[in-house]
């Protein structure tokens, strides 16, 4: 062997650990935020390049024989440059979200020429005088720099998602076959550029020793690159669960099936298949990964204040953001409507998930600017760990839970799993399955508070208040089971079979010659549906009854949180001649003047108000503001929850129509409203019956 060979040998022996060492900064990149990412990428480039054009210059001096003092500083920084060039273009590809044919062209294809305009302004900046290209050999030494860089860009794209037991092994495998392109494209190249001062001190077997190096390396190379290619591509397309499969996939044909189309994350298919993967993964190497709920705050207001273009056009920065708060080792999905779905993997340490959280809160935080309208949203987020706080089917559910208390603990804000939270969505579960059964047994039964006249104290008319007949725990109030009936989407078919007693319940009464007016509350969920006072109408007619009869009873927080859509919806009812009453009136700042807006026809004064009345001279201030604006609408006021004769007699001052209350009644059971009617009616006097 000459001294030149043993060098060439040294130093591509040396290029081994450079080209491994490469490998672990592409992992490395995964665990930056994206908004980091440009720079740390182009950071890492510069290292690449820097160290590529180092073996470059060792390898031309060892087989160079013409001066090497840079005498052209211009060519000198072209040839840095390209190497730059080079890597970036390797390294990029490599961090692509995903990696069709068409992308893995372009990036081999552009490290292609850089590495070779590498070589040629090397070549100029080193002396080469009169320098001459063969055309056919440069085109082969394109092909072998092009194969290289595939070769490079897709084991590193492999080994970023790799989730065996032999990372190292195939690192160091692929990196002497990195090592091996490297050193065959640059004597391609060599051969290919042809200069004066070439063959003036060297022997031409030099040349035919590297002709022949080069017969040899460009085979293996071209088979290990194909090889390699078909691989990877078998395993992405076939095995579509792999992390990057996904990947693949996502700019493909499954494209539609992944993906949300409006804010192009993956779906919640894809979501489950990526948090199975990442689940084994964890178990594999006893890892653990966060699952972070998000879901935006005060997103509906928006959606109805600006309408659903505006709202779509938020969703979609709204993604921006949060994937840019994320790392890139992260994942986020749309699990539908406003809500994302983050994965967190490869966290070590409670602080890992909390600055990233806490990131995304704040960058939904910071105002939208979308088609000149100001938008501020917030986000609630919960998180849960695995294996921590359950397997995958609890972790969903956890965060969710984890989320919710987020909300009501105010809000913008992130929440972990917690034991607090353990024993509320274990009992919130539990609450579902027995209300499930509560559905299917019919466990519900119905109560009548009257409605009184507040100066005749004749009755009026009554509230209908749901029971469920517990088996274990007795009579339950829905306060107790509504909001879960709301959660689990129960409200509307259990308020249904309300509806259908209520309306019995009415002809039944007009059997017995009684009038019966009946309210009945209906949940703010209800309103989702865009039917939903033709449904109220289908089931009135079905019963026989007339809409005059009944009274919508629906709760001042509607109004504030929805606020175009509550008007609208109102105005629907409207025309299909149902009444509607604002129930919980006073409870929240509200603008009175909305008021006027409104097509209801009763206003419903909430207890703390009618409880502070006779004490506090400000509440005694805003009911009477409030009934002198109402009766100026034309709507009647109703004070519920009197329970004294200090309290009506104020009510009776200020001019409230009608009272309800332990004062008069507590919710009785139908056949006893029946009763006080039928005395109503017996007496024909307007006397007290209470
Ligand atoms: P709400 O509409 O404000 O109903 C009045 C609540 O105050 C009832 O509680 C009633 O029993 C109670 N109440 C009446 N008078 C007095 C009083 O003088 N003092 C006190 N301290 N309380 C009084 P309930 O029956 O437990 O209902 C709670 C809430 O559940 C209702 O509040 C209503 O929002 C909701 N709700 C009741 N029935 C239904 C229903 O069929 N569907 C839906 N979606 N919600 C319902
Ligand atoms: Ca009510
Ligand atoms: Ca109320």
């Amino acid at each position: 062997m000459s001294r030149a060979q043993v060098l060439l040998l040294l130093l591509f022996l040396a290029s081994v650990p450079g080209f491994y060492w490469a490998f672990g900064l592409t992992q490395s990149l995964r665990k930056i935020t994206t908004k980091e990412f440009d720079f740390t990428l182009k950071k890492y480039a510069a290292l690449v390049g820097i160290g590529m054009f180092c073996l470059h210059a060792g390898y031309q001096s060892v087989s160079d024989n013409y001066p090497k003092i840079s005498q052209h500083p211009i060519d000198f920084i072209g040839a840095i440059l390209c190497s730059y060039l080079l890597a970036l273009s390797v390294l990029s590809s490599v961090n692509k979200k995903s990696l069709p044919v068409r992308e893995l062209l372009y990036g081999a294809l552009t490290a292609g020429f850089s590495g070779y305009l590498l070589s040629y302004f090397y070549h100029i900046a080193s002396g080469a005088i009169n320098i001459n290209i063969d055309l056919l050999t440069a085109l082969f030494a394109m092909c072998i720099i092009c194969l290289t860089a595939a070769l490079a860009i897709i084991t590193m794209l492999w080994l970023k998602g790799y989730e065996g037991k032999s990372l190292n092994k195939l690192k160091l495998i692929f990196a002497v076959e990195i090592a091996l392109g490297f050193l065959a494209s640059h004597i391609a190249i060599n051969l290919s550029i042809l200069h004066s001062n070439q063959f003036s001190l060297n022997p031409s077997d030099n040349v035919a020793n590297y002709v022949s190096l080069l017969m040899i390396l460009a085979p293996i190379l071209l088979f290990m690159t194909t090889f390699v290619i078909i691989l990877f591509y078998e395993r992405t397309v076939d095995i579509t669960q792999s992390r990057l499969g996904f990947q693949v996939t996502q700019v493909g044909t499954r494209k539609t099936l992944s993906y949300d189309p409006l804010t192009h994350l993956p779906n919640r298919d894809a979501l489950n298949q990526h948090l199975m993967i990442t689940a084994k993964r964890c178990d594999r190497n006893g890892e653990s990964m966060a699952l972070a709920y998000i879901d935006l705050d005060h997103f509906k207001p928006v959606n109805d204040q600006f309408g659903h273009h505006i709202g779509d056009l938020l969703l979609i920065e709204v993604a921006k953001r949060i994937s840019n708060a994320l790392r890139n080792c992260d994942y986020v999905a749309r699990a539908g409507g406003d809500e994302f779905i983050a994965i967190l993997s490869e966290i070590e340490n409670h602080q890992n998930v909390v600055t990233v959280v806490q990131r995304v809160v704040d960058a939904l935080r910071e105002p939208f600017i979308i088609e000149n309208n100001l938008i501020e949203i917030s986000c609630s987020i919960g998180i849960s760990i695995y294996p921590r706080d359950g397997n995958l089917e609890k972790l969903k559910v956890n965060a969710d839970a984890a989320m919710y208390k987020a909300k009501e603990n105010g809000k913008n804000q992130y929440r972990f799993f917690d034991a607090e939270i353990e024993q509320a969505s274990d009992a919130m579960q539990q609450t579902r399955v027995q209300l499930k059964q509560a559905i299917t047994d019919r466990q519900f039964k119905l109560l009548f508070q009257p409605k009184v006249d507040a100066l005749t104290r004749t009755v009026r008319g009554a509230e209908v208040l749901l029971r469920w007949q517990h088996p274990s725990k007795g009579l339950l109030s829905p306060s107790v089971f509504i909001e879960a009936a709301e959660r689990f989407g129960m409200i509307e078919e259990i308020n249904e079979w309300v509806m259908v007693q209520a309306c019995d319940t009415i002809r039944k009464a007009k059997s017995l010659g009684i009038d019966l007016n009946l309210s009945i509350n209906l949940s703010h969920q209800q309103f989702r549906n865009k039917h939903l006072g033709e449904h109220i109408k289908f089931i009135l007619e079905n019963n026989q009854v007339s809409p005059e009869h009944l009274i919508l009873e629906v709760s001042e927080t509607n109004a504030i949180h929805h606020q175009k859509k509550f008007r609208d919806t109102l105005r629907h009812f409207k025309t299909l001649g149902l009444k509607v009453s604002l129930d919980d009136f006073g409870l929240h700042p509200f603008s009175l003047s909305y008021l006027k807006n409104l097509e209801i026809s009763e206003v419903k004064l909430d207890r703390t108000l009618t409880q502070e009345i006779a004490h506090s001279e400000v509440s005694f201030a805003i009911v009477e503001a409030i009934v002198k604006l109402a009766h100026a609408l034309h709507l009647n006021v109703v004070a519920e929850g009197v329970e004294d004769e200090e309290q009506r007699l104020t009510l009776v001052t200020i001019g409230c129509d009608e009272m309800q209350g332990y004062l008069f009644s507590r919710p009785v059971e139908q056949q006893f409203l029946f009763d006080v009617f039928g005395e109503i009616q017996q007496q024909s006097t307007t006397k007290s019956l209470f």
